[in-house]
């Protein structure tokens, strides 16, 4: 899709989108949500116990899943940490498959820090050969893991918290330093960068220099998420 009709798309699904976000989970800015700020990580009681627990700065809490209709996945295979052995490397993210051209919301109120108005994909010997390299090394290079997530957004949510959304089909019309709020429309579901996923969103939720969930087991795993999205 060409970015002009793409945004043009975007901009038509976006009444539409709001007002279906808005008749699904009621007003965005749901009362008692915690302080954007990150909590020192502690456990409540009802934390999982059974395995050592890898230090972790912050448990976050306050986002919404980003798509419309489905919960974050049970599968460990969508959710950070899961080996992706074609790239000899890991997950850094949670991937909600949803139909192409899906709205993508704001998962938490923040600034655009990036948005992927113009942008051209790889082709498939380009995607082939830097899949290579990164056998050949051992770990993937950030610069392939940034042409995989395809055309994106992220947002700046302060305290060091940025969300990723990738394989968009579309951007929203916003530019980098507009503020967006949780729920708004950023975008539409799509497979950019990496075809052979299908359509999906691929968030992640990043805390300084590291990926939210980076190493922990996944029992705590998935107590970090499921804390992230209540
Ligand atoms: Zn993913």
């Amino acid at each position: 899709m060409r970015p002009l009709i793409a945004i043009i798309a975007v901009a038509a699904l976006a009444a539409i989108a709001t007002m279906a976000s808005v008749a699904r989970s009621g007003p965005v800015a749901l009362p008692g949500l915690p302080s954007p700020t990150p909590k020192v990580w502690e456990w409540p009681s009802a934390a999982p116990t059974e395995q050592p627990m890898r230090a972790h700065p912050h448990l976050l809490s306050g986002f919404v899943i980003p798509v419309g209709g489905v919960d974050v996945p049970a599968e460990e295979q969508y959710l950070p940490n899961s080996e992706r052995a074609y790239r000899a490397g890991y997950h850094e993210g949670i991937d909600f498959p949803v139909t192409a051209g899906a709205p993508v919301l704001a998962a938490k109120s923040g600034t655009i820090l990036r948005i992927d108005g113009a942008f051209t994909d790889w082709t498939a010997a380009d995607e082939q050969k830097a899949f290579d390299a990164a056998l050949a090394l051992g770990y993937t290079p950030s610069a392939t893991l940034d042409q995989i997530r395809g055309r994106q957004v992220w947002i700046d949510h302060g305290d060091g918290i940025v969300t990723r959304y990738a394989h968009l089909s579309a951007v929203a019309p916003l530019r980098v330093g507009d503020a967006v709020t949780q729920g708004q429309v950023i975008g539409a579901v799509g497979s950019s960068g990496y075809p052979e996923g299908g359509p999906h969103l691929h968030l992640e939720i990043r805390v300084g220099d590291d990926f939210y969930g980076d190493g922990l087991p996944l029992p705590q795993l998935r107590y970090a998420i499921s804390v992230a999205f209540r």
